[in-house]
């Protein structure tokens, strides 16, 4: 299938390290995880995430199940956690209430570098709340992510303002008037874009239109004073964070629902998908969705492209060799081995197991291929006497232990191998 990518198992270590960087730096900001569907009724995103999107439009994955319900892969995680929110009462919660999720979302776009059809997201949002001091914190945790994976100097923090219900629509139609007296000038998408969803238009990359898009009506010249206020709020909060950031009033973000603080973090390393993470503001969007009138804030973090900056890890494989390459010789060893095996695996201690079926001397070497730190040889006469060789692969030395001791000496000296790495 084009858009789509396995993760394979040398991939899976960064994968990893994204996911509990994640869950450490949210978790300490209060945060709690949330789990949801991958697919809701269609209906859910339409509303949700605003009709005249391209996403809704073009992008979504929707099909009849077999009971004839509309039925959508979530292209987003934030209309399907307000579901959630709204359905299991969960503002009644001290607010702001925090959640994080996690997974794959979907969208039908052409795929390209760093852009896929089952794409990966960690989503956070914070509900119940509109104190710009959370705004702040939301956008300082989104940076402190960045910063634990060694990541946020080479990314850029982008601000704006999208104003609300009350001064956004004032700027769309002041936006809408100027865009239509300078269609000539702009391309199809934009002519075919503008009367639809105006603001959008803003984003547009073709460099035909950047001169007409770029002095166009700043949405910041059309605040109301509350929004002013509010934005004024968080970039003094920012900067007593010390959280460096551009302003940006071109900045307004694929959907339809956002107002007030908007942000992004980007970067100039992965071409035209220069966007890693974003979010903002969705005041409304609660309530549209059936819920009370709490506003809401967060954020969408991009799996894959986080992975594609992150270095590979120093190790590569080397932590999955096994410590102990077990060898009994005949059927009967295998037998005292098998528990063995199970017990120092239960101790965390990697082993992998023959099948007594082959000579030592190839079992041997399979335990030097395999990268095993040690060997241990179970034959007749060991098991008559109830002991096993233990044999160091690198020095070659052997010496013997009591078959009922061998998982606990295996444990040890595991540790003692890790304590001094
Ligand atoms: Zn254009
Ligand atoms: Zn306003």
């Amino acid at each position: 299938m084009r858009g789509v990518h396995d993760i394979l198992p040398a991939e899976a270590a960064k994968w990893e390290r994204v996911e509990g960087t994640a869950r450490r730096v949210f978790e300490a900001y209060g945060y709690e995880e949330i789990r949801l569907p991958v697919f809701e009724r269609t209906e859910l995103f339409a509303r949700g995430i605003g009709e005249v999107t391209d996403i809704v439009q073009k992008e979504m994955y929707t099909f009849l199940d077999r009971a004839g319900e509309a039925v959508t892969l979530r292209p987003e995680a934030t209309a399907s956690l307000l579901r959630a929110y709204i359905e299991h009462g969960l503002h009644v919660h001290p607010k702001p209430v925090r959640l994080y999720t996690m997974g794959p979302m979907f969208r039908y776009e052409r795929p390209q570098a760093g852009r896929y059809r089952q794409f990966h997201q960690l989503n956070v949002e914070a509900l119940g709340d509109d104190h710009p001091a959370l705004d702040a914190q939301v956008i300082g945790m989104l940076v402190e992510f960045f910063r634990a994976l060694e990541l946020a100097g080479r990314l850029q923090l982008q601000l704006n303002s999208l104003g609300d219900a009350k001064c956004r629509p004032v700027y769309r139609e002041r936006l809408l008037e100027y865009l239509r007296a300078h269609a000539a000038a702009l391309c199809a998408e934009c002519r075919d874009r503008m009367e639809r969803n105006p603001l959008r238009v803003l984003d547009c990359k073709t460099p035909a239109c950047r001169p007409v898009l770029d002095a166009a009506p700043s949405v910041q010249e059309a605040l109301c004073d509350d929004c002013r206020r509010h934005f004024a709020d968080v970039r003094e909060y920012l900067d007593a964070m010390a959280i460096p950031y551009v302003l940006n009033d071109r900045l307004v973000r694929g959907l339809d629902y956002y107002v007030r603080t908007t942000f992004e973090l980007t970067t100039a390393e992965l071409g035209a998908q220069n966007a890693v993470a974003g979010g903002g503001r969705y005041d409304g969007l609660i309530e549209l969705l059936g819920g009370p009138p709490d506003p809401g804030i967060g954020f969408a973090i991009g799996i894959e492209r986080v992975v594609l900056l992150l270095p590979p890890p120093a190790e590569g494989r080397e932590g999955r060799k096994p410590f102990a390459f077990l060898i009994p010789l005949g059927a009967p060893a295998l037998r005292a081995l098998l528990p063995v095996a199970t017990a120092a695996r239960a101790s965390a201690v990697t082993v992998e197991l023959g099948y007594g079926d082959r000579k030592l001397r190839s079992e041997l070497e399979r335990a030097n291929r395999l990268g095993a730190a040690w060997a241990v040889i179970v034959g007749e006469t060991e098991l008559a006497r109830g002991e096993a060789v233990l044999r160091d692969m690198a020095s070659g030395a052997q010496h013997t232990v009591a078959l009922p001791e061998l998982a606990r000496e295996l444990a040890r000296r595991f540790e003692v191998e890790r304590s001094r790495s």
